[in-house]
């Protein structure tokens, strides 16, 4: 099965949305609207790259969406200031669109998952605390047919071609079909490059990486099964699913994110377009106790608990270490 025109499709409508993602985060001026808590920027951008993805996607497909946002907000009275700033600031993506048809687009996005047939599922800014902090933030798309994912794309504006490079190129793309690879990609290019996971097999050599945020993913818990594992470096913190780009890439070798509280559930959006990424690149993602991903129970991964990814060469190991220190 190849999926050519979801991926050529999906390809294009996170560029695009990327580049709304961009201008938006270049308005942040100042430290200032972090500072006040002033979200309003990243809701600009949430709204706005999802009204774009659902535009590119609807307009060739008519397979549902499972979006992160819907429109009830921006609808409403309360929502009208940023309304307008949303239309304002796609006007040049989405020309000569109504505000009527872009809220639709928005709302495209309210389906909620099952195990039949095939929808896609956006994340339109992953890491939105990242983006205002003007860090990494992903716009996250990925198709799911029958509970698996089987297309996946990563915009990254913020990710460095190379992570520890000095160049100052910023801004790669990552997509995965099942079955036919990793590739990665920049903005201005549209030559792909396979990608594979490290090969590391020694742990003590091993890099891990997990969220920026302590409430996302325990930081105590990962320093304890780094620990146990042998880890000797510290932890690559990064926002969003540009974590599973990293890993995707060879840059990490381990992705940890460690529940935080026992009620959550981590949402698909959140989950699909990485893991298929660091899969096809030759490495796993389970849950913290070795499961797979179940991405066909709606729109969260209820079944699961955390996620860990690696390359592949010491899962089990993790997995053992974390279910350890999680009891
Ligand atoms: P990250 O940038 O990896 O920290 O992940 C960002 C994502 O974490 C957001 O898209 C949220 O959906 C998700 N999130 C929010 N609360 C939690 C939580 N308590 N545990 C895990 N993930 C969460
Ligand atoms: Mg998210």
């Amino acid at each position: 099965m190849s999926y050519k025109k979801e991926r050529e499709i999906a390809l294009n409508a996170v560029i695009a949305a990327s580049k709304l993602c961009m201008k938006v985060q270049k308005s942040l001026i100042s430290d200032d609207s972090v500072k006040k808590e002033d979200k309003s920027p990243v809701t600009i951008a949430d709204f706005g790259a999802q009204a774009i993805v659902n535009h590119f996607l609807t307009e060739k497909f008519d397979y549902p969406i499972v979006g992160e946002e819907d429109s009830s907000f921006i609808r409403s009275d309360n929502g009208e200031e940023i309304r307008s700033r949303i239309l304002e600031s796609i006007e040049e993506f989405l020309p000569e669109k109504t505000e009527e048809q872009i809220l639709d687009y928005i709302d495209r996005g309210n389906y909620r998952g099952g195990a039949k047939g095939r929808f896609w599922t956006l994340d339109p800014i992953d890491g939105t605390k990242g983006f205002l902090r003007k860090d990494q933030y992903a716009v996250a798309l990925a198709l799911i047919e029958d509970g698996e994912v089987v297309l996946g794309v990563l915009g990254c504006p913020n990710l460095m071609s190379e992570l520890n490079s000095s160049d100052g190129n910023t801004g790669c793309l990552l997509i995965a079909e099942k079955d036919r690879g990793s590739f990665i990609r920049t903005f201005d290019s549209e030559n792909e490059t396979k990608i594979d996971v490290s090969n590391i097999s020694d742990l003590s050599k091993a890099s891990f990486c997990e969220s920026v945020e302590s409430s996302h993913s325990s930081h105590n818990d990962s320093e304890r099964v780094a620990d146990l594992l042998g880890v000797n470096s510290d932890p690559v913190r990064i926002d969003s699913q540009c974590k599973y780009a990293v890993l995707a890439r060879g840059d990490a070798s381990i992705y940890l994110r460690l529940p935080t509280r026992k009620d959550y559930e981590e949402k698909i959006w959140d989950h699909a377009a990485g893991s298929i990424i660091v899969k096809e690149a030759g490495g796993e993602v389970t849950d913290c106790f070795g499961k797979p991903l179940d991405f066909s129970l709606g729109t969260t991964l209820k079944d699961n608990t955390g996620i860990i990814a690696t390359n592949g060469k010491f899962h089990n190991e993790v997995v053992e270490v974390a279910r350890k220190v999680l009891s």
